[in-house]
């Protein structure tokens, strides 16, 4: 099938290669072009513009930062839908508020296209085996058309309900990790004063019941990060964790709910950020407040 992936970030650029190796013929653009290469050099067309990667795919897919970027790519002047994309498949698949699936929605199909809204489970490694939880939102007779596409990328994909049903579960599923990699942070803040050597601290928590599978299969990485040697690639980054968190505030608030923990997180993650660890590993925010506390 022709696919077109529009934005190469850590997991679109890992989709793309997915539907790659699985037998698809691929287009690909991203905003900025150097993230374009490995993907070129694997065989996938690259093209100018979001709207070229439209006429040139069945379906296209897009995973990008948050609804601005959402915007830019579908409604710009050489977006998604600037050409005719009659009959043609968008999968949207960037964690976003359920407001910004639900607005686009409409847009996708005046122009007599469909939007199927798919934000996954999973970080970079799962995207690249097709091992992602798919959590995906569309009217009935549109997800029977993204399902064969999504089986390909994700282990499993939940039909949530119509669009907007997704964005609020990948949501919900986000917000206990987010939480607790603020809550490792403060936890080892305490436990790191007893002064254990951080692999042993690593060993005892992931033998406790307070560990997530996030910490269990990144326990490597964090006992490099107190090591202070490189943990390796960021996979998902701790300024994107700040936009999800935002998110999940503003969507519980709407639902009535205060939201106290998520709003503590929220603020563990705009502290790093503005202590320049933005582009660092959500994982990072295990190590940070240690590391904080010593420059204080
Ligand atoms: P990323 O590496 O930061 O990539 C973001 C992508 O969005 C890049 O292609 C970027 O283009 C593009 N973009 C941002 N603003 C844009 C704009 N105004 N116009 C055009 N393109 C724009 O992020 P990611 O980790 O792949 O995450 C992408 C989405 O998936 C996010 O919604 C994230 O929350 C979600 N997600 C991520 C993970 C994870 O583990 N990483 C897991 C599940 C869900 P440039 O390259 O030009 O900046």
């Amino acid at each position: 099938m022709h696919i077109g992936v529009a934005g190469l970030g850590a997991m679109g650029g890992n989709v793309a290669a997915r539907l790659m190796e699985v037998g698809h013929q691929v287009t690909v653009w991203n905003r900025s072009p150097e993230k374009t290469k490995p993907l070129a050099e694997a065989g996938a067309k690259v093209v100018a513009s979001p709207a070229a990667v439209a006429a040139a795919s069945e379906a296209v897919i897009t995973m990008l930062t948050d609804g601005a970027a959402i915007d830019a790519v579908y409604n710009g002047p050489n977006g998604l839908l600037s050409g005719d994309v009659k009959g043609k498949l968008f999968i949207e698949m960037s964690t976003v508020a359920p407001k910004v699936e639900t607005e686009l929605a409409p847009k996708v199909r005046a122009k007599g296209a469909a939007l199927v809204e798919c934000p996954v489970g999973g970080s970079t490694a799962p995207a690249r085996k097709g091992q992602l939880l798919g959590l995906m939102g569309a009217e009935p007779a549109d997800a029977a058309r993204a399902k064969p596409i999504l089986d390909q990328l994700c282990r499993k994909v939940e039909h949530c309900g119509p669009v907007g049903a997704g964005a609020a579960m990948k949501l919900a599923i986000n917000l206990p990790l987010m939480v607790a990699w603020q809550a490792y942070g403060e936890a080892f803040a305490i436990a790191r004063s007893v002064g254990w050597e951080p692999k042993r601290l690593l060993d005892l928590f992931v033998e406790s019941n307070g560990a997530n599978n996030a910490l269990k299969m990144r326990a490597d990485m964090i006992v490099k990060m107190f090591e202070g040697k490189d943990p390796g690639p960021t996979t998902f980054s701790i300024a994107n964790g700040v936009k999800d968190l935002r998110t999940m505030v503003a969507t519980g608030e709407a639902q009535g709910a205060d939201m106290i923990a998520t709003k503590a997180a929220l603020a563990g993650f705009e502290d790093a950020t503005s202590h320049g660890f933005g582009g660092g590993d959500g994982s990072r925010m295990t190590v940070y407040w240690t590391e904080r506390k010593k420059k204080q």
